[in-house]
């Protein structure tokens, strides 16, 4: 069965952990007191982009009078689609970085290289081959997980 981690303490106290060094995937901007970060499955936002998010789903659901809701790309300079490719650029390599991080929390988990590499489309090897070298330590991210002592 597939479905999300509980939203306990326990889970948030992780989350916390993670956005150490993290950027907004939306916006590029990392994480400061005044700007913590929400996170999940490979994307981080933080305040202003939801807010922002909101905004943009508030105008598709009823648009501004007579206007008419143009895309960033359209509107914007070849500097600022440029700025863009940065912060996709930058959140791709945050997402692989989440990729190998869910891949050891799986394996830490008791999960195979075979059942990883099925959810890749690929075999046991090549999914070993891609991340068991690079793997990184969830040991603080799993703390507390499963610790009972019965
Ligand atoms: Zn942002």
């Amino acid at each position: 069965m597939n479905s999300a981690p509980e939203n306990d303490g326990e889970t948030y106290a992780a989350v916390e952990q993670t956005t150490t060094g993290k950027i907004c995937s939306f916006c590029g901007r990392g994480a400061t007191a005044d700007r913590p970060l929400a996170g999940g499955y490979g994307a981080m936002i933080c305040r202003a982009c939801i807010d922002g998010a909101r905004d943009m789903l508030d105008d598709q659901a009823s648009p501004p009078a007579g206007g008419e809701l143009r895309s960033y790309w359209e509107d914007g300079t070849d500097g600022d689609v440029l700025a863009g490719l940065r912060i996709m650029k930058a959140s791709a390599r945050q997402a692989d970085e989440f990729l190998f991080t869910w891949v050891a929390i799986a394996r830490a988990h008791g999960n195979s290289w075979a059942a990883i590499g099925d959810v890749f489309g690929t075999t046991r090897q090549a999914a070993w081959e891609r991340f068991a070298r690079r793997l990184p330590d969830v040991t603080d991210l799993l703390a507390g997980e499963g610790s009972s002592t019965d």
